[in-house]
């Protein structure tokens, strides 16, 4: 049977070190969250990050837009936003409404405030082994997996899905960690034998049961991404992995859902926030100018 890798306790170490990081600043770190329309899922995701930010020593606000928002509002806000010295962290929530183009929002936003670690430049720092801020779900399960003691320097570690939010950004984590990374996809070619090579398998595809038990080398740390609504048979809904339960017969170690990867997202922004604040309180020590993405304050 796998071990399993719980991702409450390494969330709470996280965060407890995150708010002892905060503590040691002048001022509690201020993430600010905007949010436009009135979408269900992100009316319950932007609260519990603005509350997690109050429990650990940050500051949380919250601009709520009504779904009618013009895209030059929203980017007048982000102006503002970027110039506030007391604002150390933005996040727009995603998915935007269908008239705002998600990309020039996001690249609206000062990179050195960018605690989702969307903005071209982020990505860009983290590619090329520069300091970032990197996307939370990924950096959040690099953290899981330090908590728990696994190693990824010089393993195979095979990704499932390679999105932008997840995929990606973890390929390039676990690059800079040393292991040595397959990408795989919904376009791969006998995804099972590649799957098979993994001695960290990481699926974050959004498919109930993808991954099955043959897919999976024996003792193989499995990280379950995926976060599915299923009917169970009395039409009950529940939420499960992209792993069918089965393969933790296989598997040395697995995440479950839930409980496993979703909770470090929300722990991982509170420490992007801190290392944003950090940073930026750095820099107005020592400015460096002509740094790339320095601040003219
Ligand atoms: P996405 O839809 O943007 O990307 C899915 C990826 O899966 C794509 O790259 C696609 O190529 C690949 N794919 C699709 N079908 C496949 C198949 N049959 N075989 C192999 N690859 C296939 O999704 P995303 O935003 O990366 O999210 C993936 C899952 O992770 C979703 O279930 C999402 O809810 C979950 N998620 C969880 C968290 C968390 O905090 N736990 C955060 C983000 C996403």
């Amino acid at each position: 049977m796998a071990t399993r890798l719980s991702g409450p306790p390494a969330a709470e170490a996280l965060l407890a070190q995150t708010a002892r990081r905060a503590a040691a600043l002048a001022t509690p770190p201020h993430l600010v969250i905007v949010r436009v329309g009135e979408d269900p899922a992100s009316v319950s995701y932007v609260r519990g990050k603005a509350k997690k930010a109050g429990e650990i020593g940050l500051r949380g606000t919250v601009h709520a837009l009504p779904d009618t928002t013009p895209q030059a509002e929203l980017l007048a806000l982000i102006a503002g936003l970027n110039a506030d010295p007391g604002v150390h962290g933005i996040l727009v929530q995603l998915p935007l409404p269908g008239h705002i183009d998600p990309a020039p929002v996001l690249e609206a936003i000062d990179p050195n405030k960018d605690v989702d670690g969307f903005h071209p430049v982020n990505v860009g720092r983290l590619w090329t082994g520069q300091p970032a801020l990197s996307p939370c779900t990924p950096a959040g399960i690099m953290a899981l997996l330090a908590h728990y003691e696994v190693q990824v320097a010089g393993k195979v570690v095979v990704i499932v899905g390679r999105s932008t939010l997840v995929g990606r950004p973890l390929a390039a984590l676990m690059l800079g960690a040393d292991a040595t990374v397959t990408l795989a996809h919904s376009r791969t070619r006998d995804l099972a034998a590649v799957t098979r090579g993994a001695d960290v398998l990481v699926v974050a595809v959004g498919r109930a049961g993808l991954i099955t038990p043959d897919m999976v080398r024996p003792g193989a740390v499995v990280v379950d991404v995926g976060i599915n609504r299923v009917l169970d048979d009395a039409g009950k809904a529940h939420l499960t992995g992209d792993v069918h339960p089965d393969v933790s017969q296989v598997a040395g170690a697995l995440t479950p859902v839930p409980g496993g990867v979703g909770p470090m997202t929300v722990a991982q922004l509170m420490a992007n926030t801190v290392q944003a604040a950090e940073r930026q309180a750095d820099r107005r020590a020592a400015p460096i100018p002509g740094v790339l993405g320095e601040h003219a304050h």
